[in-house]
């Protein structure tokens, strides 16, 4: 396969990855005349990374996707490739620029790259930074996001009136800038109020220019940058760290903002109480308003979270729904685990072609995501166990491929009482004794069955290895 060749098709399973990400309307419009130019390899920090250029038909087209759908682009990316993603973009005229053919005289005036961080420039042209795709239309809600999630919608709703400053906290990957993106847009729909979401990186970096510049129109730019605006998001305060200055700036712009009854929104990963590196004064501050607390999402919620993923797909109709629990009930709590664990079985699809996502399939695909033995504690392996010690031979024996009837029979007797104890399906178990299929555990158990009929001693060991199940 040529690189051309390659390159289209990895430019297929993205553009087919992204139509579950974004509405159809939004690839067709944006995507539609764009194609992959190159992909090479490169590191940052001494990872191996690959620096992806696309090709876009207008410098119009580029500019917007660059600002709505980097993240998005380098996410699925790297569901593709397998490593960390940087997404530059290249026009037609400017490969005329090169030659068209010396592809490697690029210069790096010819591929503008993204920029990720606020930079002086931007303080000109304000930029909410908002990013489109996070709203409250597609944030599940359960249990452990109830309360935060309506709290968020009470905000966006009457912005600087009801709670003031709202502070969410929970794990990392649990929706906090979710939320805050959701509540962004929602204002901007909504209203003329203007609208800043930064990180505290973005706030920290915009601060430290105006030191090293000095420069009068510098301090300005960030002055109206932070104090010319309705709504203040800060994202993973606790960020702030120890950067003195930094705080007594944030503690300032609070302040002022605050005073003007403008909306501040504040994440973190912990409680403000836990907040140690942050000055008593800034502390206090957050408690003045609402303080709300994501939870990790349970069973339930994480089922609604997969099946809300992966609706709207091509291949979502071939998903079998052992696939949604297994991925629940294996993935970390943590919504950005599981999102990774639909997005790479999605990609895997679309390089296989599958009939049908069953549960082979799902355990092929995320083999190295999803870290566990998959029923690692589950009760299947408890009566491979008890099985495997009592005929003094070992579970790898019993999920082999070996044959002899030393191991065959002990192998026959596990499958039957997973079969009768537990409530796990043929597929399922098939998968568990080496991938074996729907007949032979269908043969196993009807061979234990007639043999218990006849065979006292079968009934004996049978009932001694229950009891030997831990
Ligand atoms: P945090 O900021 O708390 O680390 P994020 O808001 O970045 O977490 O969430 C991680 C990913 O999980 C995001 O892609 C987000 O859209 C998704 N996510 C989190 N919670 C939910 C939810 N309740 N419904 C839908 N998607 C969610
Ligand atoms: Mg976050």
């Amino acid at each position: 396969m040529d690189l051309n060749e390659e390159n289209t098709i990895i430019w297929e399973n993205f553009i087919n990855l992204l139509k579950s990400k974004i509405a159809m309307v939004s690839v067709n419009s944006w995507f539609k005349n764009c194609k992959i130019y190159k992909i090479e390899d490169s590191s940052e920090n001494n990872k191996p990374i690959k620096i992806i250029t696309i090709e876009s038909s207008s410098n119009f087209i580029r500019n917007e996707i660059k600002k709505r759908y980097t993240d998005t682009i380098e996410e699925l990316m790297e569901s593709i490739l397998g490593k960390p993603c940087n997404i530059k973009f290249i026009i037609p005229e400017e490969k005329e620029n090169t030659n068209n053919t010396e592809v490697k005289n690029l210069t790096t005036e010819t591929v503008i790259p993204v920029e990720k961080s606020s930079t002086y420039e931007q303080n000109y042209s304000f930029s909410s930074n908002l990013l489109s795709k996070y709203s409250f239309d597609n944030f599940v809600i359960g249990d452990s996001n109830r309360l935060a999630c309506s709290a968020s919608k009470s905000v966006s709703e009457q912005p600087g009136k009801l709670y003031n400053p709202f502070f969410i906290h929970g794990k990392s990957g649990l929706g906090k800038t979710h939320l805050m993106h959701a509540i962004g847009n929602y204002i901007e729909n909504t209203s003329n109020l203007k609208v800043l979401y930064v990180t505290s990186e973005q706030f920290i970096t915009d601060f430290t220019s105006i030191n090293m510049k000095k420069d009068a129109d510098y301090t300005e730019a960030f002055k109206a940058k932070y104090r010319n605006i309705d709504v203040l998001m800060i994202d993973d305060i606790q960020f702030l760290g120890n950067a003195e200055k930094t705080q007594q700036e944030f503690f300032h712009t609070f302040n002022n903002l605050y005073d003007m009854n403008k909306q501040i929104i504040i994440s973190s990963d912990r409680s403000p109480d836990d907040l140690k590196l942050l000055e008593e004064r800034l502390r206090t501050r957050f408690s003045w308003g609402l303080t709300v607390n994501i939870y990790p999402p349970d069973i339930e919620l994480k089922k609604r979270i997969i099946k809300n993923k992966m609706s709207g797909h091509a291949v979502a109709k071939l998903v079998d729904e052992e696939v949604i629990d297994y991925i629940a009930s294996n993935s970390e709590n943590d919504v950005r685990h599981i999102e990774g664990a639909v997005t790479r079985l999605y990609a895997y699809a679309a390089i296989m072609g599958p009939h049908k996502i069953d549960l082979q399939f799902a355990n092929e695909a995320l083999k190295d995501y999803i870290k566990n033995s998959i029923y690692m504690d589950s009760n299947i392996s408890k009566i491979q166990k008890a099985v495997a010690d009592y005929y003094k031979i070992t579970v790898e024996d019993l999920k082999s491929k070996k044959r002899s009837a030393n191991i065959n029979y002990p192998r026959q007797v596990a499958i039957y009482l997973c079969r009768n104890y537990t409530d796990e399906s043929f597929p399922k178990i098939g998968l568990e004794f080496g991938n074996r299929n729907h007949s032979t555990i269908i043969h196993a158990c009807d061979k234990i069955k007639e043999d218990l009929k006849e065979n006292q001693t079968l009934r004996e060991i049978i009932k001694q290895i229950k009891n030997n199940i831990s």
